[in-house]
């Protein structure tokens, strides 16, 4: 899918699919030099970080696993609920493991300083986050996010694993929407 496909639903493209693929290769060579030596778990939070999972992973030398997990966050709506549930729990043991949070977005911080609480508390050996994208509120929250693609201003995004209404997910870019597409 390309812009040409989204005839005028969208309002601004934020970060390309050109500037994405070259940060992930900056954040991959980052997680490579600081994970040297172990292993790391990948845990995509479901279902925004799919994209970000798919290109990471692959942006990554080192051996990684993957596992998933799906919490409850924005429901169809662009408001944060502030309720975290586990819809969906990850597979994999923690013990002693590396883990690595890849998430789509970053925004209130709500749904990731949970998750790091609830992960750390499986006794992970280190639990660190990678965000593609960072939004204003984030910088308040006190979570300490390892790795960050792009900060984008206080404005609901879709594209690249992030959606409105289950749709825009495939949009290989970040983007705003045109306000018709709400009405
Ligand atoms: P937070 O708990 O940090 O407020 O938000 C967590 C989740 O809400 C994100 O992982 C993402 O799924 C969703 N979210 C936050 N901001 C946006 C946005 O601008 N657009 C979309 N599509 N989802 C968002
Ligand atoms: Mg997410
Ligand atoms: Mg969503």
């Amino acid at each position: 899918m390309d812009i040409d496909d989204l005839g005028n639903d969208i309002e601004k493209v934020l970060v390309s699919e050109e500037q994405i693929a070259a940060r992930l290769v900056e954040l991959a060579t980052a997680i490579d030099e600081d994970y040297k030596g172990k292993d790391i778990l990948l845990v995509g939070v479901l279902k925004g970080a799919v994209m970000v999972m798919a290109d990471l992973a692959r942006a990554i030398h080192s051996p990684v696993t993957m596992d998933w997990m799906a919490v409850s966050s924005y429901g169809s709506g662009t408001k944060s609920s502030g309720v975290v549930r586990i819809l969906k729990d990850l597979d994999t043991d923690l013990s002693d493991r590396h883990v690595l949070i890849v998430e789509d977005i970053i925004d209130s911080g709500l749904t990731l300083s949970w998750l790091v609480q609830n992960l750390r508390s499986r006794g992970a050996a280190t639990v660190e986050i990678c965000t593609m994208l960072r939004k204003p509120e984030a910088v308040k929250v006190d979570i300490d996010v390892k790795y960050i693609g792009f900060d984008v201003p206080n404005e609901f995004v879709i594209g690249y694993g992030l959606d409105y209404a289950e749709k825009y997910r495939n949009v290989p870019f970040v983007a705003t929407l045109a306000q018709h597409v709400y009405s």
